[in-house]
């Protein structure tokens, strides 16, 4: 006769609805386990669960098809539908595969993350991509500027230091900084000098590259909780960076050169006609591997970051449509603020054209536009709480401040 199994526990004999886990010496049932993990993650007894609110729980990341990505930044971005096109493929291979990849597909292929180089001019719109992709996608977003960034231990900002604004800006949760986004504006600038171009610039340039090279490859960093220098006492937190999303940006001043001299085959400058703004766009967009490593950027970031694209130069048409047309476009956000204290704002399309035409003299691209505007509008601004039920016309005359704002 084969002796019972009981559990020493609670003494139930093994049963199918209950049955036993038998170790070396002793046995337990279904029932005692699950009593026991209750008693033991029990707030008594100093369990602290994981603040984590249903709705935080149940919040996936919903990835939309590059398709609908792209209709996304469609919405908030005008133009530059190259460069929505490869950050629409780039982000969604990028959560896709870390989101979709089954243990079980795993095989020897390994696939590569998809980080993106955008060239563009200042003002053209890059960091508006970077945002608004994070921003419908619900990642945690960091943005820093490449120039103020420096090698480990040197007086500025420390590489590292950007995985500490990402954990902050994912509200100190970890998982969701390692998942998060980071935009590094002004890359050019830390292009490291070059035999064949006589600009000068920062000789750390290299350094933080590679500084930067480690964290886009992927690496366990130590970010000091509460921000800021890492203190020899302090508990560091972990932060894995090789699910995180790098976007980098630059202007490039002078890359066309350097296009064009591979594309000729000569000597710069002979015999060398003026290119009109158009054509240099063009140039830009031939942009191939070894021009950027000819400008300054050592091949190993390169290699890490895939997806290169283009930017155009915003023209006075593109900032007549940014004006009016992205979802919250400035003339929108205007119109809202003042249909609250009950004022209809009106702007004429020649008062449109002329706040682009004085943006386009700022060379700033779209960035001049919000300066602009809200110096004419201050003074609207001061008096609107007192013309309820009012209309308010801007025309050219106004943004030229040959005539006063008139009232209806
Ligand atoms: P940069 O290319 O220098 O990163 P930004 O993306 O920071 O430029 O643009 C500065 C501001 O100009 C944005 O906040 C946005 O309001 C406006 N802007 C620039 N480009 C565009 C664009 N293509 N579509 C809509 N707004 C734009």
């Amino acid at each position: 006769m084969s002796k019972k199994i009981i559990c020493d526990f609670c003494g139930t004999v093994d049963s199918e609805e209950n049955p036993i886990v038998s170790g070396d010496h002793a046995n337990i049932c279904k029932a005692c386990i699950s009593a026991a993990y209750e008693i033991v993650n029990s707030e008594e007894n100093g369990f602290v669960p994981a603040k984590v609110d249903a709705q935080e729980q149940q919040k996936e990341i919903v990835l939309p098809y590059p398709k609908q990505l792209k209709e996304i930044l469609d919405q908030y971005v005008v133009g530059q539908h190259r460069a929505k096109k490869v950050i629409s493929v780039a982000v969604y291979n990028h959560y896709k595969r870390i989101f979709k990849q089954n243990p079980q597909d795993l095989d020897d292929t390994e696939i590569n993350k998809s980080n993106i180089l955008l060239i563009g001019p200042t003002g053209s719109g890059k960091t508006l991509l970077a945002q608004t992709i994070a921003k419908h996608l619900d990642v945690p977003l960091a943005i820093a500027d490449a120039t103020s960034l420096t090698e480990a231990g040197y007086v500025g900002d420390d590489v590292e230091n950007v995985i500490t604004r990402l954990l902050q800006a994912a509200n100190g949760d970890v998982k969701k900084a390692e998942q998060g986004i980071i935009f590094i504006d002004e890359i050019d600038k830390i292009a490291r000098m070059s035999e064949n171009r006589s600009i000068t610039r920062d000789v750390s340039g290299e350094g933080v590259q590679q500084a930067m090279l480690k964290i886009i490859e992927g690496s366990v960093v130590n970010v000091p909780p509460k921000g800021g220098r890492k203190h020899p006492g302090q508990d560091a937190i972990q932060v894995d960076t090789t699910n995180i999303l790098f976007i980098c940006g630059g202007a490039f001043d002078g890359l066309d050169d350097i296009i064009k001299k591979r594309q000729s085959g000569n000597v710069l400058g002979f015999n060398q006609t003026k290119k009109t703004k158009k054509e240099m766009e063009n140039v830009i967009t031939h942009v191939e591997a070894d021009d950027l490593i000819k400008y300054g950027i050592i091949p190993e970031l390169l290699g890490r970051l895939h997806m290169i694209t283009t930017l155009n130069e915003i023209t006075k048409e593109d900032m007549v449509h940014i004006l009016s047309e992205p979802k919250n476009s400035l003339t929108k956000q205007y119109m809202k603020l003042f249909k609250l204290d009950n004022v209809d704002l009106e702007f004429e399309a020649e008062a449109l054209e002329l706040i682009a035409q004085k943006a386009i003299e700022r060379k700033t691209g779209a960035r001049g536009l919000r300066s602009i505007l809200e110096d004419i509008m201050l003074d609207i601004m001061f008096d609107l709480p007192s013309l309820n039920n009012k209309k308010v016309i801007i025309t050219k005359d106004i943004v030229n401040k040959t005539e006063e704002i008139q009232v209806a």
